[in-house]
């Protein structure tokens, strides 16, 4: 029987648990770690080297190492290796290859099943391209499931007394809010918000500035512009930052030989904790606009929650637990390593999927609503965000020219009301239209997504008699690198806000 096996593919570092017996448990990497650093880099003969290994190397050449690719997840971001470009996607891959490698040696067993996690507000397109990672590491990615629904599911659903549970995740690279109801083995998600750009890296980056700025010129520009001194000013940055969750100061030392000059200077400075939390306030407030759209989406307040959980490891940072209370007016529980629950709760996932332990229904929200651009770049919703999955809904639209034969079905992910405000997941063309007066063709558009939150779209003429069909299934391959010139320029193409409703 296969191995029920959960990751958690971080930003900053990678997770992997598995079940034994019925208990999920973290395994260890070849160096001993139970976490694996979420860094690639690369041989002279250009083969991956991942996680600390491709720390210390980089560290000890002074090269340059990829960090931080989960952020890049689903873009046209390449990573340049000699002749070759890799897709973040591939490198995800190489990060998940060498967990899965790893643990295969520690058990003694091969893993080809996992279930992977995601922050819960990636989009259709970053869950593909996680999805997309995992087969290339020779996994058989058995659902995509939400990094706070991991964790609540490793919380336990066994405590009768709770029952609303708001999740905060602040990882390196992105920040989630999910409300979860959990009763009699369902776990319900009410809603989830957050930041995608808004991570513990951040915090590193800002002190990292700051850091640069004491330096005297030539140094603060060398520090500020050659690759390889940034990345040790921001690792210093980011220990000094680690230092102050349990210490009032940090002190930091850096190493300071300029490239190509004799001269040397000698560095080292405190950083105490309120001056180090004066610089990242703005960061600290960038939390509480997604935490209340979440509490509103859930139609509750801060006093309906029965429990505070706080994952992911900048959530270690006393300012973070403060905000906590000062918002939701209650002490956030600390009984879940921040750095495992989500890996354990994909484990538990996992198992519950291969049938090896009692299912818990989970019932995953979508994160942002979906829908298609409309005549003047509006954007008309299909799906609305918050909707259970999986879920299906269909909406007519018709033409906007006389004799129209075609229809670009151009599909979005976002909540603004402009199409090109929105998140372009790709385009394809409905063709076959009989040539009527504008208005009259009825083309119904059917968005179905899955219990992993993936989409198939479909489009169908239903007054012609010729079945004109098309389907799109939103691959990362499908997807345009820059948005499809707005429908106003694209004459005889466009389409209109509903005029028959479904
Ligand atoms: P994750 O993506 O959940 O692994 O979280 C990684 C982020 O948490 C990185 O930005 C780490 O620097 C940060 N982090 C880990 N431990 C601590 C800590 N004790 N205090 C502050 N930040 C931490």
């Amino acid at each position: 029987m296969s191995r029920a096996v959960g990751i958690d593919l971080g930003t900053t570092y990678t997770v992997l648990a598995v079940i034994e017996g019925d208990q999920p448990r973290v395994i260890p990497n070849a160096e001993g770690e139970l976490l694996t650093p979420s860094v690639v880099t690369f041989t002279q003969d250009e083969q991956p080297l991942v996680g600390l290994p491709a720390k210390l190397q980089a560290a000890a050449h002074h090269q340059w190492a990829v960090a931080s690719i989960k952020r890049h997840m689903g873009s046209g971001h390449r990573v340049q290796v000699g002749e070759r470009e890799h897709t973040p996607e591939e490198i995800s891959g190489f990060i998940l290859r060498k967990v899965k490698t790893d643990a295969e040696a520690y058990l003694g067993e091969s893993i080809d099943k996992a279930v992977i996690t995601v922050p819960a507000y990636f989009n259709d397109r970053q869950r593909q391209a996680t999805r997309q990672a995992g087969f290339l590491a020779g996994l058989q990615v058995l659902r995509i499931i939400n990094e706070p629904t991991a964790a609540a599911l490793a919380y336990g659903l066994d405590r009768e007394d709770i029952h609303t549970v708001l999740v905060w995740d602040l990882g390196g690279g992105t920040f989630d809010v999910s409300i979860l109801e959990i009763e009699a083995g369902i776990l319900e998600v009410r809603a989830v918000s957050g930041d995608p750009w808004l991570g513990g890296d951040d915090y590193d980056q800002r002190l990292a500035d700051y850091l640069a700025g004491l330096y005297p010129e030539p140094w603060g520009k060398a520090f500020r512009q050659d690759r390889s001194l940034r990345q040790r000013l921001q690792e210093a940055a980011e220990k000094a930052k680690i230092e102050l969750s349990t210490q009032p100061w940090a002190q930091v030392r850096l190493p300071t030989a300029l490239p190509e000059r004799e001269e040397t200077a000698s560095f080292k400075t405190t950083v105490i904790r309120e001056q180090f939390q004066a610089l990242t306030r703005d960061l600290l407030e960038r939390m509480i606009p997604p935490t209340e759209q979440a509490l509103a989406d859930a139609e509750l307040k801060p006093g309906d929650i029965h429990r505070v959980l706080l994952v992911g490891g900048a959530t270690r940072m006393p300012a973070v637990q403060e905000l906590a209370r000062e918002l939701l007016g209650q002490e956030p529980y600390r009984g879940l390593n921040p750095d495992e629950a989500v890996a354990l709760g994909a484990a538990l996932q996992a198992g519950m999927l291969l049938g090896q332990m009692k299912k818990t229904i989970l019932l995953d929200v979508l994160p942002l609503s979906l829908g298609v651009e409309t005549q003047g770049g509006l954007f008309a919703r299909v799906l609305r965000r918050n909707i259970h999955l999986p879920a299906a809904e269909s909406r007519i639209f018709t033409t906007a020219a006389d004799n129209q034969t075609s229809m670009d079905i151009h599909v979005l992910q976002g909540e603004q009301e402009r199409a090109q405000d929105n998140l372009s997941l790709g385009q394809f063309q409905l063709q076959d239209i009989p040539p009527l007066s504008k208005g009259v063709p009825r083309v119904e558009v059917t968005f179905e997504a899955d219990v992993n939150g993936i989409l198939h779209v479909s489009a169908r003429d239903l007054l012609s008699e010729s079945e004109a069909k098309a389907e799109m299934i939103a691959r990362p391959d499908h997807y345009p690198e820059k948005p499809p010139l707005s429908l106003a320029t694209s004459q005889g193409r466009a389409f209109e806000t509903p005029r028959i409703s479904g």
